[in-house]
């Protein structure tokens, strides 16, 4: 199966992605580990005509701790939450949960996402 016809965006920056989230708003959507979105775009249960792919903005991944809190940044994958020596300290459940997500080639591609308000 093959996706419907979409535009390919990469930004480098937040800013421009919010640019053109702002500018195509229910036409696009946002591409992370596509392990997800591209599957539904093959079975064209997705058709966004933009689609924003996140992977070239720098900052936007790993897990650190801030002000006395642990932030895992968007693009954060399964993989790096599973052997984060952080999170099995201070919060062993998710790594424990992340190595139980898929397979490696999942873990390795999918990442943490906030949960869905709407379609996929
Ligand atoms: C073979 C296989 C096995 C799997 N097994 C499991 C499993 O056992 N458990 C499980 O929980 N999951 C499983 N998954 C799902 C996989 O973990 C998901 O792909 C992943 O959680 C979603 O992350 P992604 O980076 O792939 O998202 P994408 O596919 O890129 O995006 C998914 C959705 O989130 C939106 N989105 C992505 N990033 C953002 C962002 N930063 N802000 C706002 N919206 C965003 C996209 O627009 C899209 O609608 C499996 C997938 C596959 C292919």
């Amino acid at each position: 199966m093959y996706p419907a016809a979409f535009e390919y965006h990469r930004p480098t920056s937040i800013q421009d992605a919010l640019g053109l989230l702002a500018k195509h708003q229910d036409d696009a959507k946002l591409l992370a580990g596509g392990h997800s979105l591209i599957p539904l775009m093959k079975f064209r249960l997705a058709q966004p005509k933009h689609l924003i792919d996140l992977g070239r903005i720098g900052g936007l991944a790993g897990v650190r701790e801030e002000k006395g809190a642990v932030v895992i940044g968007a693009l954060t994958t399964h993989a790096t939450i599973e052997h984060s020596e952080l999170l099995k300290g201070k919060c062993p459940i998710l790594p424990e949960a992340a190595a139980r997500i898929g397979d490696p080639q999942v873990r390795n591609m999918g990442t943490m996402i906030p949960p869905r308000t709407g379609p996929p």
